[in-house]
């Protein structure tokens, strides 16, 4: 099955997009996450995002179709796979469209702006494997450290409260039309995200069965 995560920022996607990666035993591909390592190691692909990524902006279209198309084509996404974070603007869409892609579901994940400030404002990850922790949703076993690898934990900088405004304002601008795409197909199936996580997963692995 090939499915897309579709929501704000700090809707929950990359959560969502695990439980189903367990559920349906494929591979959860997040482009933030690709992007946020190829700036980690100093790539190219990494220079070329980094001031996109700090300051809350897309990272031009080329540029994550190119690490998508790479990526949809390894081994292990031979049986399907879950996009969390793209396609986020139609042209990706199209793009994905081009390359031959046939998505199954498109799961649209709804949480009001105010909640994503809230909840982003609580977020922090680590600064060795990216893995992310929330202050009141999901917790480290110790403050500010890592339970993977013992690294700090730190705000990502694009967590700042003035860039997630920005980032609300690109999704509300340029992801949102991606939904009016995917609904004239047919394929796209909206999820309220609950205060409980389980209960929007409850909700997500039964839009999956619809
Ligand atoms: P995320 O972790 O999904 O919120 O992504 C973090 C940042 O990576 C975004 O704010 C963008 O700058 C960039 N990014 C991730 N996915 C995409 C995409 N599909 N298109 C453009 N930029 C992206």
């Amino acid at each position: 099955m090939k499915i897309i995560l579709l929501g704000a920022p700090g809707a929950g996607k990359g959560t969502q997009a695990e439980v189903i990666s367990r559920h349906l035993n494929v591979p959860a591909i997040s482009t933030g996450n690709c992007l946020r390592e190829a700036v980690r190691a100093g790539s190219p692909l990494g220079l070329k995002a980094k001031d996109d990524m700090d300051n809350g902006r897309l990272v031009p279209d080329d540029v994550v179709i190119g690490v998508v198309k790479d990526r949809i084509a390894m081994d292990d996404c031979k049986n399907g796979y879950i996009l969390d974070g793209f396609p986020r603007t139609v042209a990706q869409a199209e793009a994905l469209e081009a390359m031959g892609v046939e998505i199954d579901r498109v799961v649209d994940l709804e949480v009001p702006d105010e909640t994503i400030k809230r909840r982003l404002s609580g977020r922090r990850v680590c600064e060795g494997c990216g893995a992310s922790y929330h202050l009141d949703y999901k917790p480290s076993k110790q403050e500010g450290i890592c339970d993977s690898c013992g690294k700090a934990l730190i705000i990502r900088k694009d967590d700042e409260p003035a860039t997630v405004q920005d980032r609300l304002d690109v999704y509300h601008r340029q992801t949102e039309p991606v939904k009016a795409f995917y609904s004239a197909k047919g394929k796209l199936f909206q999820v309220e995200g609950q205060e409980k996580v389980e209960d929007t997963s409850a909700l997500v692995l039964k839009a999956l069965e619809a």
